[in-house]
């Protein structure tokens, strides 16, 4: 099958002095070049997964590394049949991942990182612990092989698990996540919390898979477009998740069709089916249900997020400053 698109994954620690009006620009630039995804920026950079036409992604990466305050910017690239995204977001929020962590500033202090290669060489060394500081809706589909994962929910409460994670004090630990940028404070507050040889992959799960065969990875990664997870390692398909409804073997991760419930879950097609694209009875028989359509992918609501909100003030203005001058 072709593969015209491609799909970015990036993040850059830097600092933007007016995230609000970098993000009026940055968002009319975007929707020019026909991107589409979703984009957080912050004081202290910027986290974006777009898709777009193979040409548009690559015009977008030079106009970013082009800026020196992103110059460094790595992007991890997949090719794809079709957009990965239904719609395009710019925000604007505290964080460019919401860690409550406001006070680390991984420019200055982060974990050391480790290329996908260095980490296929340490890997199985005894003094070497992999993190997984994803949540469990992601590690449940797929984890490095004897990893240590959390029982979190959402990477702010990361900071509540460092009591469960003293016992590998004197161990070298390697963080990881989806594509890096989690790893980037979480590194930085193992160090801050005492822990002494403090690693990351950088780049991720997702580098991982593109520049090795990916073979320490078991079961599939969780990705944040509407492929829902992608293949990483190439030599074996392992499943590790279970449907949730029949606890059979599977992989296939949707998000409950209830949006008052709206789980992300691993749900076999068969399950799936009987319920409507729920996760239980219960949430089938809910009148706001939403159709099936055989993916589990919903388009996120806008809940008042106006994408074209600095657009039209600009235009507001250059009008009246138009009828001034007549
Ligand atoms: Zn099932
Ligand atoms: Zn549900």
């Amino acid at each position: 099958m072709e593969k015209p698109y491609r799909i970015l994954l990036y993040y850059c620690y830097t600092t933007i002095e007016d995230p609000e009006a970098f993000r009026e620009d940055h968002h009319r630039y975007c929707a020019d070049l026909g991107l589409l995804g979703r984009i957080i920026i912050a004081r202290e950079g910027i986290n974006g997964t777009v898709s777009g036409l193979e040409s548009a992604c690559k015009t977008y990466m030079q106009h970013l590394q082009a800026d020196p305050r992103f110059a460094d910017t790595q992007f991890k690239i997949d090719e794809h049949t079709q957009h990965a995204f239904q719609k395009l977001h710019v925000r604007v929020k505290p964080e460019i991942v919401h860690a409550d962590l406001h006070h680390i500033h991984p420019r200055q202090k982060t974990g050391e990182y480790l290329t996908p290669h260095q980490l296929e060489q340490i890997k199985d060394d005894e003094d070497v612990i992999l993190l997984d500081v994803r949540s469990n809706y992601e590690h449940h589909v797929g984890k490095f092989k004897n990893a240590v994962t959390l029982d979190i929910n959402h990477f702010r409460e990361f900071k509540s698990q460092i009591p469960k994670l003293i016992s590998y004090k004197d161990k070298k630990i390697v963080t990881y996540c989806t594509g890096g940028i989690k790893c980037e404070k979480a590194s930085a507050y193992l160090l801050e919390q005492g822990f002494k040889n403090v690693y990351q992959l950088h780049g991720g799960i997702i580098r991982y898979g593109n520049e090795t065969e990916g073979e320490a990875f078991e079961g599939k990664c969780y990705v944040f477009d509407n492929r829902l997870v992608k293949d990483i390692n190439q030599k074996e398909s392992t499943i590790v998740g279970q449907c949730y409804v029949c606890q059979t073997n599977c992989d296939r991760m949707v998000n409950c069709a209830n949006p008052l419930c709206n789980v992300h879950v691993p749900l076999c097609t068969d399950c799936a089916e009987k319920l409507g694209g729920a996760c239980s009875e219960a949430c089938n028989q809910n009148p706001g249900k939403r159709p099936y359509n055989g993916t589990g992918y919903y388009t996120k609501k806008l809940n008042g997020y106006d994408p074209y909100k600095g657009l039209k003030r600009k235009l507001l203005l250059s009008f009246k400053s138009l009828v001034n001058k007549l």
